[in-house]
């Protein structure tokens, strides 16, 4: 079931080697199919190099592994906690890439510093908290999509708006329509993690940019006013 949705996410996650935001067998993506109720996914701890389609592990939103041969990405409960709880959200991506990762090591959010991060993010990206011992040892992968989940509906932050977050200690999440795209800002996280932590050794005393630089060129390229591009 789900051939092409295979194919499609077999390609995304060759893309996060393309795109230099992997190392090993590190990072997973994901897309849902909201027809079948079910999630195609990366298998966990195989080599980019060797991995196939028919490698891809279709999984229901209890966790149950529908079709495939091989055990899905230790991470599958943090993607289905996110399927579950934003209904805008098609794909996602998980990386460890390296300045996004500081940032979550940190445990800093990242604030707006320049038009990049507008075009992609409507607000800083945020960073949701530490997990507790007692959600490290129950159920971490679950748990890690839950606390991250708890950090946007805190703020009543939109997933669409602000498609991706990190996780303290740990790394970063990324979300999209699917999971191309969730791979998409998964690299621009990275990117304006990037030029934040360069922002600040040059400036250490650097302050937010404006909100009016933010509104302008996050919404001239989102929304129903948009006018960046070639139009759809
Ligand atoms: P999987 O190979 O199980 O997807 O794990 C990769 C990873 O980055 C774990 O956080």
């Amino acid at each position: 079931m789900l051939e092409s949705l295979k194919e499609k996410v077999l390609q995304a996650n060759l893309d996060l080697v393309k795109h230099k935001l992997v190392l090993f067998t590190w990072g997973n993506v994901s897309e849902f199919d909201r027809e079948t109720g079910c999630l195609v996914i990366k298998p966990s701890g195989v080599s980019y190099e060797t991995m196939t389609a028919e490698d891809m592990v279709v999984v229901d939103l209890n966790g149950k592994a529908v079709e495939g041969k091989l055990r899905p990405s230790s991470d599958t409960p943090t993607h289905i906690e996110f399927y579950k709880a934003f209904p805008t959200v098609g794909g996602v991506t998980h990386t460890h890439s390296t300045y996004a990762t500081a940032w979550a090591q940190a445990g800093r959010d990242i604030p707006f510093y320049g038009t990049t991060h507008a075009d992609y993010f409507y607000g800083d990206i945020p960073c949701a908290r530490s997990l507790t011992q007692e959600e490290i040892e129950g159920e971490y992968e679950k748990n890690t999509g839950l606390a991250i989940i708890e950090r946007f509906q805190r703020d009543n932050i939109d997933p669409k708006a602000v498609p991706g977050v990190l996780i303290k200690s740990h790394g970063v999440f990324a979300f999209g329509k699917d999971g191309a795209e969730s791979v998409y800002h998964a690299a621009v996280i990275e990117e304006v993690a990037k030029m934040a932590t360069l922002t600040e050794t040059i400036n250490p005393n650097v302050k937010r940019a404006d909100q009016f630089m933010m509104d302008k060129h996050y919404l001239r390229k989102h929304g129903k006013n948009a006018y960046y591009g070639q139009g759809k």
